[in-house]
Formats: structure tokens, C-alpha cells, sequence
């Protein structure tokens, strides 16, 4: 054998040579284990440290890397360098679902996260989005309940759907995600096959320091497509990687997946008298309203070469603004900002910015220091601000243009302000009456009748029937003689629905 082509030899991770990857150091053929065997306790002791806690939410999780290019010009509308003329940013992307598992099977029912980092010369801009342009809650005080509600309950380790529709059904401004999640849109064929959506609304500002309030949205240029539910289940049974597989099997094919951002854009004194509160994370903007406009093009283009390293360490934060994009008075949001960096910091480390996956492109000047793994140190530069020594200086331009007044307001625990059409339901039923065709409302009608006749109470049942009215009647009536007929032993296609409603 060559030199070039000679393998390596096992090292310990001091880099000393081992003796044997097979055999430990014991007294005799039959006698104990030495101690100071240091190669193969070590190499146990770092076996039970391999791995990080999994994320409490959007623990499965399958990434990529590409770009995101900009086609059209929307440069009055943000100074954000990345959506310029012609600017290509490089960028990872990672999709997931939110209550299984990190080993759950990937094509469960379930929103999709849809998060974005973009590595920008501003510094990283991270959009942490879904599947779904809506979400179940829109104060962030209630997020840690409504996913306790949909992992396990605490005696038996059991998911439960009596839990999942409790909480739903005494927390109306849910049913309009829960629509869509009941759709065929809550089991996406591929990762490829569904669209992204920032959620909430952010705001942009352009040079000039002209405000907006934008919503994100990355349409699949592959097109929408869902399985059944019970296509999804076999799924599960057969593949439970198999969006991830799917991803990446694409890719390494040469097949990479393309979505075409378009923006929905509100000038910013439109929000105080707009029909929906633009806020609120439950409300879309209908399209007749704002008509999304082109921006450009993100393309996922390279696999992951660890999925550790780069996959389960990757850590995105909505906070992660660059010059141009500000936030909204969306309360979801508001708590969002907290949340995701506190988690990682929990989850990876108070460095986890500095690992490579994370860590920005652009230069750091910060005044964090040291901690736990800290690989970049600030050397002999100043430690604190204000200096005379020559250390970083804050702009002070750089913020301010994106704040939202709020004049005269006092503390206090407050319900969204309430504009002309808000209500719970309403998006809900123009959703299941004026978008879905009839294949589609037979679908949503027997994925809620499964899920509700799953061990539900029958009082958690009325409750069901009782949600899906006040979103419409006619769906109300469908639910309530399905789920009488599941009692039956009927699928719901069999269930009759009465008439007159
Ligand atoms: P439009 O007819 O202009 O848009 C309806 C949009 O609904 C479509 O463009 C498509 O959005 C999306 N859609 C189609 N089928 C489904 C489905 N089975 N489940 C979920 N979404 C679907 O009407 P409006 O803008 O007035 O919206 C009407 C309703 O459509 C809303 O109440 C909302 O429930 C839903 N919707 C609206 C979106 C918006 O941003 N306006 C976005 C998504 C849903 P897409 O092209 O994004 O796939």
C-alpha cells in the first residue's frame, strides 16, 4: 500500500496514537478492565455526552444550503442589502415538524417550520417561518400551553387528541391554522412540495426612511402537493425519514428545489384603519387586499455534510434583524424574539453563535466575552463601551428609523385592539367556503371527524361541533353527523349530513 493511500490511525482527541479499536485493557484474558485504560473510558465518556437536548418544539428536523437572489427591484420599499438589485446571499434552510420527536416520522400531521438563515454582509438575517401563513395563538404568554397540549400527557407519556382539541376549542383564535392543519395542507407530499411563509407581519424601511409592514411569502416553484391522510399514515409506517431522504435525494440528484419570494406590502398608516388587525398572527392579508409582489428566487442547492454539525447545532433567532427589517406590534413576535435565542443558549451553549453553521459571515465586534467553548476571543482589544482605546462604537442611526409609536399607553394585560371584520372564525370559513373546492372540504371534514373520534370526551366533542359552526354551519353540521356516525362505526363519506343547514 502507498503512503497517499494508507488509512489513518485512530487517535484519541489529544491526538495520541491508539492501540486497539477493539479491545480493552484488561488483567488477564477473563480479568477486570483497568482504569487507566484512558483511551476506551474515554471514548466512553464522550459517547454520553453526544448529545445536545433536542428541541422542545421543531425537533425533526432536514436542512439545506443554497441562495436567495433578488429578480425584481423593490429597493423603495427596504435598504436591506440583501434584497437589492441583483444581490445573491448565501443561505440555510432547515424544515420540521413541531410536536414529534426528533425520530418521529417526518410526514406525522403537523405545521412545517420553514426557517431561514441568510449569511449577509449586514449580518445574519434569520426568518423563522412555517408551512402555514397563520398560527394558533397570537400571544406569546400562551405558547408554552398550547404546546404542552400538543406533545404528552404527563402520566401516561401518551399524545392526546381529547388534550389537543381542549385547547383548541377553549382558545377560538385557533381554528383558523387548525383549518388549514386539518387540510390537506397538514400533510405535505415533500418538503419541496409546500410553501413558506414569514407569518407574521415585519416592517421594512427604505433609504429614504420610508416605513412598511411586509409579509413574507416563498411559494414552491415544485407546486403544492399533500398527501391523504391515509397516505400519510403508510408513509409513516414505510419511510419515517422519508421528506428528509426526499430532500436530499433531490439535490445530490441535481434537482434543487426552488421557491420565488413574494412580498404582500401595507404602506405603514394603512395599519391603524385596515379591516383585519395586521398584527394578529391568525389573519392573513387577503391577496385581493395587498397583492403579493415578486422579489426573487431562493434555490437549495448543497446537502449538509454533518448533520450534527450543521443541522442539529443550527441555531435561528427571530431577533436576527439587518438594517432594513424591522418587527411589528405582533405579540407572538414580541415573545419569539425572547424565546429562540434563550433556547439555544440553553440547548447549545452561550457560544452557539460562534459555531460555523451559525456564525455570521460579516465581521463580529462584539463586547460579549468568554464563556463555555468560546473560540473567538477579543484578544487584546477593549473589553467594554465606552472607550477611549479604540473599540467598536455603536451606530446610532442604525435602529431607530423601525420603532412604531405608542403614545400615551399605560401597562396592562391587554386583548389585541379589535379592527372593522376581526373575529375567531371568520378567515376560517372563507377559508373552508370561498378557497377549498368540494374535494377539499370532504378532506378537511373527514381529517377532523378521525382526529376528534380518536379518544375525545364526548363534552370535548360538543365543543368540536360548536368551534367548527361558528366557523361555518355548514361545516359544523358536517362535523357533528360524522362524529355521531364514527361513533356508529361510520367513515365520515357514510355519515349523513342533515339537511337545511
Ligand atoms: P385568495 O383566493 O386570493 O387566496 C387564497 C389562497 O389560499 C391561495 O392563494 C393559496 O395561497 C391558499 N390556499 C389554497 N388552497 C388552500 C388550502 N387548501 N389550505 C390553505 N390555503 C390554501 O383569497 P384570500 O387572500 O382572500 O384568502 C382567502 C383565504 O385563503 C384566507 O382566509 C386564508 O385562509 C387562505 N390563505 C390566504 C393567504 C393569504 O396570504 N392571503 C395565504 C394562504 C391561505 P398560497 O398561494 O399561499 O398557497
Amino acid at each position: 500500500m502507498s503512503d497517499e493511500t494508507k488509512r489513518p490511525r485512530t487517535t484519541t482527541d489529544s491526538g495520541i496514537p491508539m492501540t486497539s479499536d477493539e479491545r480493552s485493557l484488561t488483567v488477564g484474558e477473563q480479568g477486570p478492565t483497568v482504569l487507566h485504560d484512558h483511551a476506551t473510558v474515554q471514548k466512553m465518556q464522550h459517547f454520553n455526552r453526544e448529545r445536545v437536548p433536542e428541541r422542545v418544539v421543531h425537533a425533526k428536523g432536514s436542512a439545506a444550503h443554497g441562495f436567495f437572489e433578488v429578480t425584481e427591484d423593490v429597493s423603495q420599499f427596504t435598504k436591506a442589502g440583501l434584497f437589492q438589485p441583483g444581490a445573491r446571499t448565501p443561505m440555510f434552510s432547515r424544515f420540521s415538524t413541531v410536536a414529534g420527536e426528533i425520530g418521529s416520522p417526518d410526514t406525522a400531521r403537523d405545521p412545517r417550520g420553514f426557517a431561514i438563515k441568510f449569511y449577509t454582509e449586514e449580518g445574519n438575517y434569520d426568518l423563522v417561518g412555517n408551512n402555514t401563513p397563520v398560527f394558533f395563538i397570537r400571544d406569546a404568554s400562551k405558547f408554552s400551553d398550547f404546546i404542552h397540549s400538543q406533545k404528552r400527557l404527563p402520566d401516561t407519556g401518551m399524545r392526546s387528541n381529547d388534550m389537543q382539541w381542549d385547547f383548541w376549542t377553549l382558545s377560538p383564535e385557533s381554528a383558523h391554522q387548525v383549518t388549514i392543519l386539518m387540510s390537506e395542507r397538514g400533510t405535505p407530499r415533500t418538503l419541496r412540495n409546500m410553501n413558506g411563509y414569514g407569518s407574521h407581519t415585519y416592517s421594512w424601511v427604505n433609504a429614504g426612511g420610508e416605513k412598511f409592514w411586509v409579509k413574507y411569502h416563498f411559494k414552491t416553484v415544485q407546486g403544492i402537493e399533500n398527501y391523504t391522510e391515509a397516505e400519510a399514515v403508510q408513509m409513516a409506517a414505510e419511510d419515517p425519514d422519508a421528506h428528509r431522504r426526499d430532500l436530499r435525494k433531490a439535490i445530490d440528484d441535481g434537482d434543487a428545489p426552488e421557491w420565488r419570494l413574494e412580498m404582500q406590502i401595507m404602506p405603514f398608516e394603512e395599519a391603524a384603519g385596515y379591516r383585519f388587525n395586521p398584527f394578529d398572527l391568525t389573519k392573513v392579508w387577503p391577496h385581493g387586499d395587498y397583492p403579493p409582489i415578486q422579489v426573487g428566487r431562493m434555490v437549495l442547492d448543497r446537502n449538509p455534510e454533518n448533520f450534527f454539525a450543521e443541522v442539529e447545532q443550527a441555531g435561528f433567532s427571530p431577533a436576527n434583524l439587518v438594517p432594513g427589517i424591522g418587527l411589528s406590534p405582533d405579540k407572538m413576535l414580541m415573545g419569539r424574539i425572547f424565546s429562540y435565542h434563550d433556547t439555544h443558549l440553553h440547548r447549545i451553549g452561550a457560544n452557539y453563535e460562534q459555531l460555523p453553521i451559525n456564525s455570521p459571515k460579516s465581521p463580529v465586534h462584539s463586547y460579549n466575552q468568554d464563556g463555555p467553548m468560546t473560540y473567538h476571543h477579543s484578544g487584546a482589544q477593549p473589553v467594554y463601551a465606552p472607550n477611549t482605546k479604540g473599540g467598536p462604537e455603536a451606530d446610532p442611526d442604525n435602529g431607530s428609523e423601525l420603532n412604531w409609536g405608542v403614545e400615551g399607553a399605560e401597562l396592562g394585560r391587554y386583548a389585541n385592539p379589535k379592527h372593522a371584520e376581526d373575529d375567531d372564525f371568520g378567515q376560517a370559513g372563507t377559508l373552508y367556503r370561498e378557497t377549498m373546492d368540494a374535494g377539499q372540504r370532504d378532506e378537511l371534514v373527514e381529517n377532523i371527524v378521525g382526529h376528534a373520534s380518536a379518544e375525545v370526551s364526548s363534552e370535548v366533542q360538543a365543543r368540536v361541533v360548536e368551534y367548527w359552526t361558528q366557523a361555518d354551519a355548514e361545516l359544523g353540521a358536517r362535523v357533528d353527523a360524522g362524529l355521531k356516525g364514527a361513533d356508529r362505526g361510520e367513515t365520515p363519506a357514510q355519515a349523513e349530513v342533515p339537511s337545511g343547514v
